[in-house]
């Protein structure tokens, strides 16, 4: 049995066409459906539905074979226990520093300021700021981040910008960019080994699939 693990809506969505080309259909709609386990029309292949941040410990730990998760995720996660053969260039956006319309972020940086900055990706913005060599104070966060510095929670955020309305919408600008995103495919290092059979031939069908 090899069990892939895709998180809800975009990767989901995304990576349907890519399993089609490796022969693997889903017989139940996560969106609709409450199983977390899903069939496909392969009696060797099923689907498990997890959060996009838990697909890398999923696949780390051999709970999974398979998985599709964004480079964010993975930067977090480490990828220990991870091999990530395939760009699956789907799910794209950017990693980037966003502050207010009214902040001089370059001022701030050029003065050495303590940035204080609020994030989901504290691993990334912590090497992202290192690297730079700006000092921040970090606050983790688990979602909306973009409301943080419009109470005053912090000058500025890292967050995840694909057409930027969210933080026009909410007198933001993106001001740096940390890195392109994408989704990778990953697999358990032992599942390969061990099941080189079966999982090579899709590891080959999606590599083929994927549009470049
Ligand atoms: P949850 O909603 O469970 O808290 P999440 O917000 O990380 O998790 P999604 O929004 O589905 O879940 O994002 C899943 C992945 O899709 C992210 O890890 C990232 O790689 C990518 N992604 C996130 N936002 C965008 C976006 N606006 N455009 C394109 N890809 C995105
Ligand atoms: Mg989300």
């Amino acid at each position: 049995m090899i069990t892939i693990a895709l998180s809800k809506g975009r990767i989901f969505e995304e990576t349907l066409p890519l399993l089609k080309a490796a022969g693997v259909t889903a017989l139940e709609d996560p969106e609709s459906s409450r199983k977390l386990i899903l069939p496909t029309n392969r009696d060797d292949v099923r689907l498990i539905i997890v959060r996009a941040s838990d697909v890398p410990t999923y696949v780390q730990y051999g709970a999974a074979d398979l998985g599709v998760a964004g480079k964010d995720v993975l930067n977090e996660h480490g990828g220990e226990g991870l091999y990530q053969p395939i760009d699956l260039n789907i799910a794209r956006c950017r990693m980037m520093v966003a502050v207010r319309n009214d902040f001089d972020y370059e001022s701030a940086v050029k003065q050495g300021a303590r940035l204080r900055v609020a994030t989901k990706y504290v691993k990334t913005a912590r090497e992202h700021f290192a690297a730079k060599g700006v000092h921040v104070d970090l606050i983790k966060l688990y979602g909306s981040m973009e409301l943080a510095p419009l109470v005053g929670l912090s000058d500025a955020i890292v967050d995840l910008v694909s057409s930027g309305g969210t933080l026009k919408a909410n007198n933001l600008k993106a001001v740096e960019e940390i890195a392109p995103i994408s989704s990778r495919l990953v697999v358990n290092q032992a599942s390969l080994k061990l099941k080189r059979a079966t999982i090579q031939p899709m590891l080959d069908a999606f590599a083929q699939a994927v549009k470049q």
